[in-house]
């Protein structure tokens, strides 16, 4: 037995649960605002602690769900962990299979998609302080639709 007290607020382990979820981990609305265009995603926050500069989250995009459109100066790094999907980052639209990993640098458009019959899950590295994402212009959505695979990525086909 440890003679460490033990931190309620950070147990050594939290034993996964069924239906990706972990002990003490509440899922939490995806985003704040509403005005940020999205559908059918939940965020678990798995790792926060102030000694700690990263933040471990928990994405789950529904069949047919998709994340916000959106860039900022942070960066993310992200593991598929249930699932299968696709994302646009950049000028790149990818296929998404379990356990890929992708980066999304800083300033770099980026969103995800689930399947049609599935859902996709990841965990996402990010930085613990962060800013605020910017959304798409007109123009910005008139630039990327140009190229026809974003397109067909941006209308779900
Ligand atoms: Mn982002």
């Amino acid at each position: 037995m440890s003679d460490q007290p033990q931190d309620p607020q950070n147990p050594v382990v939290r034993a996964a649960q069924d239906g990706f979820h972990w002990e003490g981990v509440a899922p939490r609305r995806y985003k704040e605002e509403a005005a940020a265009p999205f559908r059918d995603v939940t965020r678990q926050v798995l790792f926060s602690d102030p000694r700690l500069h990263g933040e471990l989250r928990y994405f789950e995009v529904a069949a047919n769900g998709y994340s916000t459109l959106e860039r900022h100066e942070h960066m993310h790094a992200v593991l598929v962990l249930r699932g299968a999907g696709r994302c646009l980052v950049g000028n790149e639209a990818r296929a998404l299979h379990l356990h890929d990993l992708v980066t999304v640098p800083p300033w770099t458009w980026h969103q995800f998609r689930a399947g049609k019959d599935e859902p996709l899950g990841f965990l996402c590295l990010v930085n613990a302080e962060r800013d605020r994402p910017q959304l798409p212009s007109d123009d910005d959505l008139a630039a990327m639709r140009r190229d026809p695979i974003l397109r067909d990525f941006l209308e779900g086909r």
